[in-house]
């Protein structure tokens, strides 16, 4: 059984199969929003292995904000496109994270994929900045063009390096990109609010716990919010929100 091992790293971990039903009731049911006006939005790591998990298999049309690591890198210009796509009379849901691997021992960080005896990491991206940052290894020029959301994620792990005496635990890692995922997006939402025209945001985060083939997914879910955009104050002046082509992404 794989459940024990991951509550004992995420007690509060459910399968991705119950958290997609539980929202989705939740949203449709108390808030009355109907499933076929809403413009479903993901900020997760682009790794192939968190379809099986998240809200793809019963909303269609996801906007993709996220890449490696789960942070989203469409930033401002992705936002407001995003926020201009939500159905009249519809509502936005967003639903973002990292993600984790546990192997049927229960190590975390590390994965057997579908099709794969071998173990691969996950967050892959996460391992490899974890690993840089150990290391202290020098960024090639090239990486800038060609690795560009890789170094951001280095980047936005140096707060908890700074902060920490041992080496990072990849428990660590994920649970801070966490925190830098969901800021990031509530400044992108504060920033770009006078652009939705509906009046729900739904805002659902957590850390995706990826498991062997045979044993569903888990969601560690975190945050389930609902925001008015028109009601989000001290809204951080972005001057290119003036221009007439931001206008019309
Ligand atoms: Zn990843």
């Amino acid at each position: 059984m794989i459940e024990p091992l991951i509550k004992a790293h995420f007690p509060g971990a459910k399968t991705g199969a119950e958290i997609t039903e539980t929202y989705l009731d939740f949203i449709s049911g108390a808030y009355g929003a109907n499933k076929d006006k809403i413009l479903f939005a993901t900020s997760l790591c682009c790794d192939d292995i968190n379809v099986s998990t998240d809200f793809r298999r019963v909303l269609t049309r996801p906007f993709t904000l996220g890449g490696l690591g789960g942070l989203p890198y469409a930033g401002l210009t992705g936002m407001v496109a995003y926020a201009h796509h939500v159905p009249d009379g519809g509502d936005a849901f967003i639903f973002y994270g990292p993600h984790i691997g546990i192997t049927d021992e229960g190590v975390l960080g590390q994965l057997r994929r579908p099709g794969q005896q071998h173990l691969t990491n996950s967050c892959g991206a996460l391992v490899l900045a974890l690993e840089r940052l150990k290391n202290g290894a020098e960024v090639l020029p090239e990486q800038y063009d060609l690795d560009s959301q890789q170094l951001s994620l280095q980047r936005s792990l140096y707060p908890l390096k700074d902060a920490g005496s041992g080496d990072i635990t990849i428990k660590e890692a994920v649970n801070f990109t966490y925190y830098n995922v969901r800021t990031r997006l509530l400044r992108l939402i504060k920033a770009s609010r006078s652009e939705f025209n509906c009046n729900r945001i739904f805002l659902l985060g957590g850390i995706i716990i990826n498991t062997s083939p045979e044993f569903n997914d888990y969601v560690d879910i975190r945050d389930f919010e609902v925001l008015d955009p028109k009601k989000i104050k001290d809204p951080e002046i972005i001057s290119i929100l003036a221009s007439e082509a931001f206008k019309a992404l």
